[in-house]
């Protein structure tokens, strides 16, 4: 039996805002229009250390600060080490550029054709149809273009990008990313929707968006029918900690997954935020009970200024041996590492397979006890003149 996580508290409610209309709560344009943006008003809240002030003084020359009113709730405003505030207030640590960090990391700029597509597997292209975010996470692998802190000037080009994809056939997967698609107001998404389903070889079509966990007031009824609309829509969330699995999360997912939208979870490794097995344990588990199954696990990129942040990917390949065979293999997401300068996503996991020779396969199981399988035997022709006579039996 594996001890329970121990957090028993799903709900955020309104918080340091009870004084709000919920009128006024439960509307995403407030939440936006009321974000925390300066020192000012962090401070307003919560005592930061000299390295979260420094790093807020600083941060709009690099990836603007900013905080819903509903994720602020989540920060435990007694503990300095705050796994939910490590995402999301900037520290000065963010201006130390250590050897290797890059301001393009995956090299995605390298891949892009036209402004906003990233055409790195054969099948499929990433669509950045925005630079905005609700919140902005602090080791933000697109920082260079996201907020425009960097006068990086992306302006996102709905019609070039269309065409890209109309024009190249061999896409038939288009991943919606930014920023954050879920921004775009019903009316934009309803028309970008429409545009790429008006697209035959256009097949799959997914968002990748954090709104549901910083902004989960966004999925209201209308966002819920353009979903409908053009469904099947996948969607790809993005939740680090199992304390952002809140009530309003867990409704917003619901409401999603009511509306035909598969979910799926991508998290990414960080320091002092869910680099040890208890946390993402508690967090894959969360995640099945709203409907969401875990996807990837991010080794963090080589992105400027968030070696404070990263991890050894050992640490990634000893959580995700404790949850193998563990626990159900839909909680179990793949370990990931985009491969510096833009070789892509490369699978990396816990070796199982001991050794192979001619005659066997040597396993590992879970609870490293060694099993044989035997190779070369012509198993396969054995085997299906087994299955005939069991079919036979069965039919007849
Ligand atoms: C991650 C990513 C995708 C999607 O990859 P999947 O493994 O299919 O989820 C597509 N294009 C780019 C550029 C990406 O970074």
């Amino acid at each position: 039996m594996y001890p329970r996580d121990g957090l028993d508290n799903w709900h955020s409610g309104k918080g340091l805002w009870a004084d709000v209309p919920d009128k006024d709560w439960d509307n995403w344009v407030w939440q936006l229009q009321n974000r925390l943006t300066n020192l000012d008003q962090l401070t307003a809240y919560l005592t930061l250390t000299p390295e979260e002030h420094k790093g807020c003084l600083l941060a709009n020359n690099k990836l603007a600060l900013a905080i819903t009113p509903f994720f602020f709730n989540l920060i435990d405003r007694d503990d300095p080490d705050c796994p939910i505030r490590k995402q999301i207030i900037p520290r000065v640590d963010e201006m130390t550029v250590s050897p290797d960090e890059r301001l393009d990391p995956v090299g995605e700029d390298e891949n892009s054709p036209t402004p906003g597509i990233v055409h790195r597997y054969p099948d499929r292209v990433l669509f950045l149809v925005t630079d905005r975010c609700a919140s902005y996470c602090r080791y933000c692998t697109r920082s260079r273009m996201v907020s425009n802190a960097q006068d990086y000037n992306f302006h996102p080009a709905f019609e070039q990008g269309l065409q890209y994809i109309a024009e190249h056939k061999e896409v038939r997967d288009v991943l919606l990313s930014g920023g954050d698609p879920l921004l775009l107001s019903d009316r934009k998404l309803d028309y970008l929707l429409s545009r790429l389903r008006d697209i035959p070889h256009v097949e799959f079509i997914r968002i990748g968006s954090r709104i549901p966990i910083f902004l989960p007031q966004r999925i209201t009824e209308g966002l819920q029918n353009v979903f409908r609309k053009h469904g099947p829509i996948w969607m790809s969330l993005h939740v680090n900690h199992p304390r952002e699995c809140t009530l309003e999360l867990q409704s917003a997912c619901e409401k999603l997954t009511f509306a035909g939208v598969p979910l799926g979870n991508q998290s990414v490794l960080l320091g002092g935020v869910n680099d040890d097995t208890h946390t993402m344990r508690s967090l894959v588990h969360r995640l099945l009970m709203m409907r969401v199954r875990p996807y990837y696990l991010y080794q963090c990129d080589l992105i400027t200024g968030s070696a404070h942040l990263r991890v050894d990917p050992r640490k990634g390949l000893e959580i995700i041996r404790d949850l193998r065979g563990h626990t159900s293999g839909y909680a179990v997401p793949q370990f990931v590492i985009d491969a510096p300068g833009g070789g892509g996503k490369v699978p990396i996991n816990p070796e199982y397979v001991e050794s192979i020779s001619d005659n066997q396969i040597t396993l590992r199981n879970f609870q490293g006890r060694l099993y044989h399988y035997p190779l070369n035997q012509s198993a396969a022709s054995l085997c299906k003149e087994d299955f005939k006579g069991a079919f036979e039996e069965i039919i007849l």
